[in-house]
């Protein structure tokens, strides 16, 4: 079967990463037809507009997009594309795996948790105004909805992976109402997984804590918008930092898989950045498109990898390139495959 993908292949360091994923990707055995389309930085002199229509149209025709690094200027300019993205496409889950790998320098070596971010509200939808010269207030919505939603996912991912438990985190004994709604929407939803998926719950700074402490003590993570961005970039740290770290924004009729990562303009176009987490991405997005078998010989292939330690990027502590480590890893995905037939 064939499969159509919407590529974006992002700003900076995007360009380099995407290539280095095509490659492996393309070397699972999963035949894969990219439509690559731009957006970011890149297009906006072009379009006028950082995500232009055609974009939004790509994706929703194919349903699944893999998506490299776009620049959101600091304070001034364009709006994130990355925000524009998911809430153009309600893309309503974000969804970050954090799992220690051989060969990286790290303090644990037992690290398995799944970050599951709601990514539409929170503080994340701009309201915004400032009062008077010297004051600003920023809005923070919680709904029932999309709490609910956003832990039926939780629950549903638990499910259907495995796993054993899932942790509401809040701060629902200071923002009584915002984030005590959250945390009952998430008992409710609770209630129905009953017997199957244990369900607790922690105040943000104490998991904050315990996660450096005692991360294997957790399992799938289900947050508001806010608290979700900085805990996956904890754990992302906890298993080898941002240059490993893959991610899943999930909605009713797309997917979008990107890395936790920027885009890194300081590295843009020198062969130096490391793909692993566009790649990890990518195997994500196989099993979105139910290519289980590929997406685990692409998993166990970069693994390999990245435990040899002879063909790793700078930041993993060797002198690979992005391309030459995408090579290693397409041949040895490609070496599965054949031993597998
Ligand atoms: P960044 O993630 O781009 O880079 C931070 C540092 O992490 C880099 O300087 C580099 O040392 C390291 N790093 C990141 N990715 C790496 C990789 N693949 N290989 C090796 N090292 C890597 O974060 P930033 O500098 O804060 O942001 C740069 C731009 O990216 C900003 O415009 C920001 O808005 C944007 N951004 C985009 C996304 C996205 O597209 N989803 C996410 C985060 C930041």
């Amino acid at each position: 079967m064939t499969h159509r993908v919407t590529l974006i292949p992002g700003d900076g360091i995007g360009p380099e990463l995407a290539e280095a994923t095509r490659h492996v990707l393309d070397a699972s055995g999963v035949v894969l037809e990219w439509e690559i389309v731009d957006a970011g930085e890149a297009v906006m002199e072009r379009y006028g507009t950082p995500l232009p229509e055609h974009v939004l149209e790509s994706i929703r025709r194919n349903r699944v997009a893999l998506k490299g690094p776009i620049t959101t200027p600091i304070g001034e300019g364009f709006r994130s594309v990355n925000v524009g993205l998911r809430q153009a496409l309600e893309l309503y889950a974000s969804l970050r795996p954090a799992r220690s790998m051989k060969g990286l320098e790290t303090r644990y070596e037992d690290v398995d948790l799944v970050i599951v971010r709601e990514n539409t509200e929170d503080l994340y939808g701009g309201i915004e105004h400032r009062v008077g010269r010297d004051a600003a207030e920023s809005i923070k919505i919680i709904t029932r909805e999309a709490s609910e939603r956003i832990a039926r996912f939780a629950f549903e991912y638990a499910v259907a992976n495995g796993r054993q438990r899932v942790t509401a985190v809040h701060k629902a004994n200071i923002m009584k109402l915002s984030d005590g709604l959250f945390l009952e929407s998430c008992r409710t939803v609770a209630a129905g997984y009953a017997g199957r998926i244990a369900f607790d719950d922690r105040i943000i700074d104490n998991m904050c804590m315990q996660l450096v402490q005692k991360p294997d003590l957790y399992d799938v993570l289900v947050l508001p918008n806010l608290y979700g961005d900085i805990v996956s970039d904890l754990a992302a740290g906890l298993v080898g930092g941002l240059g490993v770290a893959p991610g899943a924004n999930i909605g009713n009729d797309c997917a979008v898989f990107e890395p936790v990562h920027g885009s890194a303009p300081k590295y843009a176009g020198q062969n130096r950045a490391n793909p692993t987490a566009l790649i990890l991405s990518g195997a994500l997005m196989l099993r979105h498109l139910g290519e289980t078998a590929a997406a685990h010989r692409v998993e166990t292939a970069l693994r390999e990898v990245i435990a040899d330690g002879r063909t790793v990027t700078q930041d993993l502590g060797g002198d690979a390139g992005t391309r030459e480590f995408g090579e290693a890893v397409a041949e040895s995905v490609a070496g599965a495959r054949v031993a597998r037939a």
